[in-house]
């Protein structure tokens, strides 16, 4: 390696979730701008998934990998506590070992990159004597709400998901109660407490933030973290939107052959994709609904399945386009494979996504709304039907559908509620056949023109990442 390159190094928490964005953006750093990049990844390793991640990221010689062992935290958890107060506890007892595999370093980085949770180690960084920044490998309106949230916190009385009016963060886009991020859903949880002072992390403990957006995606919250003059006395460090960072092609061997020759066979922009990301799960009951709503549309539909919560959790429950020889499983309505098998392809687990996102078959994506199967959908050219489940993705949803138009959204909120089978038959045929798809399809192309720009030389993205680098070489 160059010893006189710039020399980043980017602290990643557990969990695939975690891990994939940082690889993202030390690949981005590394193959467009040469910088030097050693991963700090606090790995519990108790998903294959995450191993086998590690085990590539190891491999690979344009990244080094330093592996940090989880810390014990048995002892100051309640079983009732969140993953975000998990993950938030684990990186607070990581920092003893982060310092050491940074002091242990022969060549010392110039720069360090917390992810989410891991902005209580930035100060590690001024005993060294390098820049420090967070990554918040999601949209402009989420950084803002949650660097601003220590703000409301003050000023708002009572649960934010009882507010009648929306949650104004100045110069963005108003947020309803009722789509904040989960750790704002009930004020009184522990988790609520750890994103408050992580919003407080990212402004006072950091040189900057960088964002995983681009200038024409989420434009208004962008614009007023960059400029709003209110909303700066509370952000008060640049933020660099330097997206999207999200993956092209599905990792090697993960192609499943079948999905694709099926889809070869179909016409273009006929088939609709139900996926709800890596662990999405609707309920029984919902499963049973959208089957219905899917046969009752007559659209096409490849269907990534897992079993809801608290049935057999394997995938040989049935085979795709038949009833297998156990019977089909019984959260499907009875008979729906065989009904349905020319007209749709189930899926068990896991599918090639970007693969299938990117098939001239595809014409509408049905989508928990994780911010990377967003953009492998804007990437794809592919509008949505946005189904937000947890986390950030209720946000994401009102993006998409009230500013972009590149997705409709059922009237209730899905993880609520049970949506109806023809609510589903309306908007699924509405995407496929509607004269709202094919608005909807044209504007999802052009924001994928607009993603593909601002990555490019001299795009909106690739010169905030330049800046964001003169930042670090300036500390040399
Ligand atoms: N994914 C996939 N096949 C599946 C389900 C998910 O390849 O059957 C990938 C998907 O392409 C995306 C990631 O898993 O890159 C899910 O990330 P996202 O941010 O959308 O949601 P999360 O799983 O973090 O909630």
């Amino acid at each position: 390696m160059d010893q006189n390159k710039l020399h980043v190094a980017i602290i990643s928490s557990p969990g695939m979730g975690h891990l994939v964005p940082v690889y993202l953006l030390a690949n981005r750093l590394a193959t467009h701008h040469h910088v030097r990049i050693t991963i700090l990844a606090v790995t519990t390793q108790t998903s294959p998934a995450e191993s086998q991640l590690l085990g590539s990221l190891a491999d690979l010689d344009h990244i080094n990998l330093i592996k940090i062992p989880s810390p014990d935290i048995s002892n100051l958890l309640d079983p009732d506590d969140t993953m975000v107060t998990r993950l938030a506890v684990i990186m607070r007892e990581a920092k003893n070992n982060i310092r050491s595999a940074i002091s242990t370093m022969s060549s010392r980085p110039h720069a360090l990159i917390g992810d989410l949770f891991s902005s209580e180690s930035l100060p590690i960084a001024n005993e060294f004597h390098m820049r420090k920044y967070v990554y918040v490998p999601c949209l402009a309106r989420f950084a803002a709400l949650t660097m601003h949230v220590h703000v409301f916190d003050k000023e708002v009385k009572g649960q934010y998901v009882d507010l009648v009016e929306p949650l104004r963060v100045p110069g963005c886009v108003p947020v309803r109660g009722q789509d904040v991020p989960d750790p704002m859903l009930d004020r009184n949880n522990r988790e609520y407490n750890e994103y408050v002072k992580m919003g407080i992390n990212f402004t006072t403990l950091s040189d900057g933030v960088l964002v995983n957006t681009w200038r024409d995606l989420d434009c208004t919250s962008l614009d007023a973290l960059k400029y709003n003059e209110t909303l700066k006395s509370v952000v008060k460090v640049p933020v660099y939107d330097i997206g999207p960072l999200t993956r092209l092609a599905d990792p090697a061997g993960s192609n499943d052959s079948k999905v694709i020759e099926w889809l070869d066979m179909q016409p273009v922009e006929s088939v609709i994709f139900i996926s709800f990301g890596s662990g999405g799960t609707p309920s029984a009951e919902q499963i049973a609904e959208l089957a219905w709503g899917l046969e009752l549309s007559r659209q096409r539909f490849v269907w990534v399945i897992r079993s809801p919560a608290g049935s057999a959790k394997d995938g040989t429950f049935f085979t795709s386009g038949s009833d297998s020889p156990n019977g089909p499983p019984d959260f499907l309505p009875e008979g729906f494979l065989n009904r349905t098998g020319t007209q749709g392809l189930i899926v068990p687990l896991w599918a090639p996504q970007v693969t299938i996102l990117n098939h001239k078959s595809i014409g509408g994506f049905l989508t928990h709304c994780g911010l990377n199967s967003i953009y492998e959908s804007i990437r794809g050219g592919v509008p949505m039907i946005a189904w937000p489940l947890y986390a950030e993705q209720r946000l994401n949803a009102s993006l998409l559908t009230e500013e972009l138009q590149v997705a409709i959204r059922p009237a209730v909120q899905p993880a609520e509620e049970v949506v109806g089978r023809e609510e589903i038959e309306k908007m699924v045929r509405s995407l496929m056949e509607g004269e709202d798809g094919k608005r909807m399809r044209e504007k999802v192309k052009l924001l994928r023109e607009s993603a593909n720009h601002a990555l490019m030389i001299n795009g909106s993205s690739y010169k905030s990442m330049c800046e964001f680098i003169t930042c670090c070489q300036n500390n040399n």
